[in-house]
């Protein structure tokens, strides 16, 4: 479906980079689309660490991941940029010529989305959970079998087994403890990979933690119903009655489709210049994905370049328009009526 209204800036990437750069763009004045891989906005820190504490953001001592993205999307929703989850960017298509330049965006949805610049904020390309070579595995996806935990509340009172030894597992085992049932993790080392403090913590816990184990087996046909776990040292089997699997094996990230786009990669990263412009007309790159000499991977550096892009591309659209951006205190903030000169 081609989408008929053509946006001033479409921003791949719900991250912390893209909603600050939504935010930043809708201050001034453009019309804003945000298409997002995933089911939830957040990018790293709804996916990967929602639990954990960051202590170097501006304005927080510190803040807990997901209450951070939250207050970005507070921020973010102000000016209502049009957001497409569970939409994944898969081929951008110049169309028309210097002044009348437009972007198609198509996407593995199949839409078409129209826009007049590109901010590319993907991080490390489209996040890809970990999967098992088990048999059943994606046949019971989302009926016991899952990726991440959205809601912890969807697991309230359930026997769940969580297999991994990373952040993640570890996070998503202490989150759950308190809400399920029952809560096992199963590693398949005698070492975490998870912060050292949350380890212990899980091994305090009311958890089982099973180390040096495998999930083998899964059963059930409508939904899970149980879990066969083997010990690598002895290859002796144990049979768990379980309701849900959380396979907390990390995530693949793959730039993928963005490689074929005519974008400069460098780095398995899109090299920007100083105004995080790329080598296409009206494209910017921000935030992790974003490589100049110098550059560090921070949720900080990530908004800076975001504010940077976000203004860039409002020059790119409208030459007119000021380089020094007014300072935001002078202006009067009303949803779509974004700039007005304070009394
Ligand atoms: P991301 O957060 O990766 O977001 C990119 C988004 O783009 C993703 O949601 C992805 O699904 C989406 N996407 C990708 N490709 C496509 C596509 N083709 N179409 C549509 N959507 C797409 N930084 C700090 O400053 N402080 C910390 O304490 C800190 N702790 C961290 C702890 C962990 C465990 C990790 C893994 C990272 C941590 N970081 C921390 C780093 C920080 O999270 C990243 O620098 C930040 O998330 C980068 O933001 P981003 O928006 O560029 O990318």
């Amino acid at each position: 479906m081609t989408n008929d209204q053509v946006y001033d800036i479409t921003i791949i990437g719900g991250g912390p980079a893209g909603l600050f750069a939504a935010y930043c763009a809708g201050l001034r004045g453009a019309t804003v689309k945000i298409i997002e891989s995933l089911p939830e906005l957040g990018g790293q820190l709804t996916a990967l660490y929602p639990h954990k504490y960051i202590y170097d953001v501006p304005g927080f001592r510190k803040v807990m991941a997901r209450d951070f993205v939250e207050r970005q999307l507070e921020q973010t929703m102000f000016y209502n940029p049009a957001i497409f989850l569970d939409e994944t960017a898969t081929l951008l298509w110049p169309e028309g010529e210097n002044g009348d330049l437009l972007y198609e965006l198509w996407t593995n949805r199949g839409n078409v989305h129209r826009t007049r610049t590109v901010i590319v904020a993907a991080g490390a390309g489209a996040f890809i959970p970990r999967t098992l070579d088990i048999p059943d595995v994606h046949r019971l996806e989302d009926r016991g079998v899952y990726y991440y935990v959205r809601d912890p509340e969807q697991f309230r009172g359930k026997r769940v087994l969580i297999v991994g030894g990373g952040d993640s597992a570890v996070d998503w085992a202490l989150a759950l403890q308190e809400i399920a049932g029952t809560v096992t993790l199963i590693h398949r080392r005698d070492r975490f990979r998870a912060c050292e403090n949350t380890a212990h913590e899980l091994l305090d816990s009311p958890c089982t933690v099973l180390l040096h184990h495998e999930l083998v087996a899964l059963d059930g046909y409508e939904t899970v119903t149980g879990a066969t776990v083997a010990d690598n040292r002895s290859g002796a089997t144990t049979q768990l009655e379980i309701d849900a699997v959380i396979l907390g094996l990390g995530f693949i990230a793959n730039l993928g489709p963005i490689r074929d786009w005519g974008i400069t990669i460098q780095k398995n990263a899109i090299e920007v210049d100083g105004r995080m412009a790329t080598n296409l007309p009206g494209v910017y790159a921000v935030g992790d994905i974003a490589h100049y000499e110098g550059k560090l991977k921070l949720i900080g550096t990530a908004t800076a370049e975001a504010a940077i892009a976000a203004h860039y591309a409002k020059n790119y659209l409208d030459p007119t328009a000021t380089m020094q951006p007014v300072h935001s205190s002078t202006l009067v903030h009303t949803p779509s009526v974004p700039l007005t000169g304070a009394a």
